[in-house]
């Protein structure tokens, strides 16, 4: 799924970016394709895939949750990635990227910490100086992943700006670049902001759905699956899961966003379900927001998926209906996220856990093969489950 020339899938997309930024984004839009295709990159890439992160990561069939839900379950195990989640792949694609554009600092936003942390991971890996931009909540909840920053040498700037969470970390991110353009590459945590980051971060994460071809062949004799799971916070996790199936009419996309309290309350991170066009962070896409154009702050459990916009590939193929979303609520999410731990012995980051959830708003049949993607592990989130587990019915009495 490439986007036209000016970076649109369908009506999202784009680059709404200011006057000061026109000539680095042009920049890296002219030389994005050239670079990420050269032999040179592609080498380098998948060396440290391989060796750093850890790839490929395993594709596990779960046979006690195929069980229980009459299909055959297969998961994606990007949990077991250096540093915990996918967002890895993503962050060693772009600083060898800004590496070739011979840039010297990195910026980039986080919520949960958890692309903050992958971001550092590689500014240590490749020295490079590192500033990571982060809501002053957030650094507050999220204070393991703050140290593990500073740990690997980055320096955290707490935003107190707006509501002090992911969005307003995107918005200091960009502001900052505007004053550093010529030294700086922003490495963007997910398939959102302007053109070319949605392109360019769905095809890092695409090696999830390319392993899946040879690793379903291998395991079911078919290199699709009837099925796609994954969570959707901007999109990523989401984007590599499905990009190489898009065109494969044969296989079903579901998605979870984030229900919070649920869809009809305020209390909510369900931007397919609830959001509206508008602009955001570069892109036009589904955005919360008021009637007069105030984007509203996300709600949900998962840090992760704290977000009040959404990729515009997501919006685009959830509009034209190639992909199917439904809102996971928080206790569904809790309550899933136990059931995996207990059922397969893997406790999945909270943003995951809203896919496993997923499973249950699906009708499967004993011979459908389902992948789903676990994004990440959740001892992150161990806090959070335990806080919760009466949400969690029998496997929280403990
Ligand atoms: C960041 C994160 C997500 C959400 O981001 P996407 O870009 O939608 O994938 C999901 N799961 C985990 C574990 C994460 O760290």
């Amino acid at each position: 799924m490439e986007p036209d020339k000016n970076g649109f899938f369908g009506q999202y997309g784009g680059a709404y970016i200011p006057e000061i930024l026109y000539k680095v984004v042009h920049d890296l839009q002219n030389q994005y394709k050239q670079i990420l295709e050269s032999k040179e990159f592609q080498d380098e890439y998948y060396s440290l895939l391989k060796d750093y992160v850890g790839r490929p990561s395993p594709l596990y069939y779960a046979s006690r949750m195929s069980k229980k839900y009459g299909c055959k379950i297969y998961l994606k195990r990007e949990d077991l990635n250096h540093t915990g989640a996918h967002k890895i792949n993503n962050t060693i694609g772009q600083i060898l990227m800004a590496r070739k554009m011979g840039k010297t600092r990195i910026i980039a936003e986080t919520g949960a910490g958890q692309h903050g942390v992958a971001t550092a991971t590689v500014c240590a890996l490749f020295n490079m100086e590192c500033e990571i931009f982060m809501g002053k909540t957030d650094v507050e909840r999220q204070h393991t992943n703050v140290e593990r920053m500073r740990m690997l040498g980055a320096k955290v700037h707490p935003v107190t700006t707006g509501n002090m969470t992911l969005s307003d970390a995107c918005t200091a991110a960009i502001r900052d670049w505007c004053c550093h353009p010529e030294t700086t590459f922003y490495i963007v945590g997910s398939t959102m902001g302007p053109h070319p980051y949605p392109d360019i971060v769905a095809r890092l994460q695409s090696v999830i759905s390319k392993e899946l071809k040879w690793q379903l062949k291998e395991k079911t004799g078919k290199d699709y699956p009837d099925y796609l799971v994954a969570c959707v916070g901007g999109g990523s996790n989401a984007a590599g899961t499905v990009y190489h199936y898009l065109n494969d009419s044969r296989v079903k996309i579901v998605l979870a966003e984030a229900g919070g309290h649920g869809v009809d309350t305020d209390y909510t991170a369900a931007t397919i379900h609830c959001g509206t066009e508008g602009i955001v962070h570069g892109s036009r896409t589904l955005v919360m927001q008021t009637d007069d154009g105030q984007i509203k702050e996300a709600f949900t459990i998962s840090a992760g998926l704290d977000y009040p916009g959404i990729g515009p590939m997501h919006a685009y193929l959830a509009k034209t209906g190639r992909e199917k979303v439904v809102a996971i609520n928080d206790d569904e999410a809790i309550r899933a996220g136990y059931e995996l731990t207990r059922m397969e012995g893997i406790i999945p980051a909270i943003e995951s856990a809203h896919a496993v959830a997923a499973l249950s708003k699906v009708q499967l049949k004993p011979d459908d093969v389902v992948v789903l993607t676990v994004s990440g592990r959740g001892d992150k989130d161990i806090e959070t489950y335990l806080k919760n587990k009466e949400m969690a019915g029998d496997y929280g009495k403990f």
